[in-house]
């Protein structure tokens, strides 16, 4: 079936069929690359609710949005999340594809067979060290129950990834103990690398392990060949011919050119970009449209949102380059 032209669509013809939504900024880590030393949680009464959210999908969705990714903070954290995902299943009769979250798996071996349950497609989990005393130094909490999370969700058969965010001189040595690990247990890994989206803004360039640094460790084990990129932002590698791994190297290979993401934060603010500058908050005009859906009222709201989304960057070189500096971090964004 030929898939309809989506309507979210930037200035550089780039359109929009992934949506990220951060259902809340709120998390139980404090991973090192990522949450301030002091958050501000939002206050919970400006957050979106999950009626809205709905509401909200269902527009995105009718206008070319095929995956929905649900995402935080830690999604596990918002209550409700479960039934979410289970209404998304709704707009899968109007284009949507695939619901999936990305978790930190603390709370996954309660909620793995309920995702399951509720039709979650994948589940993407952040997994940075296998060491205990590295993974607790890097995020301020326990790895055990991490690992029995991703246990669970392998017996009750999600779909399930694993991300790991690499930092220079902390958890580099992980490279190939992770790769034998998810091999071992067939899963796929990628290696991201540390983008400037932490809550302090004390990022620096030395700290990255970038793509080619991985693959130098890689090589010193397997034989790499270069699988062709797709639509991905991952560029993904065959190891011995048997083991693939992906890498997201946004520092050293940006893929702004093919980005076709847009997120919505907890309070209902749209970002075109993981590094816009300034979202487009639609929280007020969500709730207000939701109770009087007429056909003018979202027309109008559809138009805003079209507007916004045109006028996105090229892409994460270009922002940079501006060196402006804003309030929002991965923790409120979703990554
Ligand atoms: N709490 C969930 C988790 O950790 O999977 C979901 C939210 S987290 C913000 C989403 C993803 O962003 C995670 O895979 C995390 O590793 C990644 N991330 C956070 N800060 C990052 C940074 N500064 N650079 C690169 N990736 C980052
Ligand atoms: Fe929490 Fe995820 Fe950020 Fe770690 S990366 S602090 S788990 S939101």
């Amino acid at each position: 079936m030929q898939r309809m032209n989506s309507i979210w669509v930037d200035q550089f013809g780039r359109e929009k069929r992934k949506l990220r939504i951060s259902v809340t900024d709120r998390c139980n880590f404090k991973c090192q690359y990522c949450m301030p030393e002091h958050p501000e949680w939002m206050n919970k009464k400006h957050l979106l609710d999950f009626e809205s959210l709905y509401q909200f999908c269902e527009l995105m969705v009718q206008g070319g949005i095929e995956h929905i990714r649900l995402t935080g903070g830690e999604p596990l954290m918002r209550q409700g999340i479960v039934h979410f995902i289970q209404q998304l299943q709704q707009l899968k009769s109007q284009g949507l594809k695939r619901v999936a979250m990305t978790s930190n798996a603390h709370y996954l071996k309660k909620y793995a067979q309920a995702l399951k349950n509720a039709g979650l497609d994948d589940i993407n989990i952040s997994l940075d060290s296998l060491d205990a005393t590295q993974f607790q130094q890097m995020t301020k909490s326990s790895l055990a129950p991490v690992l029995a999370g991703v246990e669970q969700a392998l017996d009750v058969g999600l779909k399930v990834k694993i991300n790991t965010v690499l930092m220079k001189g902390i958890n580099d040595s992980q490279i190939l103990p992770l790769i034998e690990w998810a091999q071992q247990k067939q899963i796929m890994l990628r290696f991201i690398e540390y983008m400037p989206l932490d809550g302090d803004a004390k990022w620096h360039r030395h700290e990255v392990v970038t793509e080619q640094d991985i693959l130098n460790v890689v090589a010193e084990k397997y034989r790499i060949d270069a699988i062709p990129q797709n639509h991905e932002p991952a560029r993904y590698y065959h190891l011995d011919s048997n083991y693939v791994i992906g890498i997201i190297s946004t520092i050293s290979h940006s893929f702004c050119g093919a980005c076709d993401r847009i997120r919505l934060t907890a309070n209902g603010e749209l970002y075109n970009c993981l590094f816009a500058i300034h979202g487009l908050s639609l929280k007020d005009e969500i709730s207000t449209w939701r109770h009087k859906p007429t056909i003018q009222a979202t027309a109008e709201l559809t138009q805003k949102i079209q507007q916004y989304i045109w006028h996105k960057a090229a892409g994460f070189h270009e922002i940079q380059a501006k060196q402006q500096s804003r309030k929002i971090t991965m923790h409120m964004l979703g990554g």
